[in-house]
């Protein structure tokens, strides 16, 4: 699941273009179409606003980070008024490292928990677990700075336009 940040008022126009699925190596010939297009063509979405895609975990930091709203609502919305006042705190937030190092995470590739001896369930022999596998990408510096270089970008061309922004 993914949040979008971006501008409901923003001009946008759909264009028919050929369906892209022969470059992703599936077929769409005449008579032998990929499944996906409107016979061989599809909708591209067309607008200059730079919208931007976060998964939902890094949504929620980046709208705590930049004070942009709930950070436990799925959605929100920022009116132009109020875009100044973020842009500020993004300009902050880029200039100090400390407003940022609490969202790096280490990679963490591991068991949930050290060794212990439990009874298996099945054969009631002891044995030992150290639980599920637990995977963390983590999380970088560099990638919250362009996270928020982003949403920068985003704001800047809504406050530009008098346009309102939501994300969802
Ligand atoms: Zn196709």
């Amino acid at each position: 699941m993914s949040v979008t940040f971006w501008c409901p008022e923003a001009p946008r126009e759909y264009k028919r273009v050929p369906c892209d699925a022969p470059s992703m190596g599936l077929t769409c010939e005449p008579g032998d179409r990929c499944g996906y297009c409107d016979d061989g063509w599809m909708e591209e979405k067309v607008t200059e606003c730079p919208e931007v895609d976060l998964a939902n975990a890094n949504a929620r930091q980046i709208v705590a980070l930049l004070q942009m709203g709930d950070p436990n609502e799925e959605y929100g919305d920022l009116k132009v008024e109020d875009i100044p006042s973020v842009l500020r705190r993004i300009m902050v937030v880029l200039a100090k490292d400390g407003e940022r190092e609490h969202l790096v995470r280490e990679t963490f590739d591991g068991r949930a928990h050290e060794p212990r001896m439990m009874k298996d369930p099945e054969t009631g022999m002891d044995r030992i677990s150290c639980g599920p596998r637990v995977i963390d990408m983590g999380n970088t510096d560099a990638q919250t700075v362009r996270r928020v270089t982003n949403i920068r970008n985003l704001l800047t061309w809504a406050h530009e336009q008098g346009l309102d922004v939501s994300w969802g």
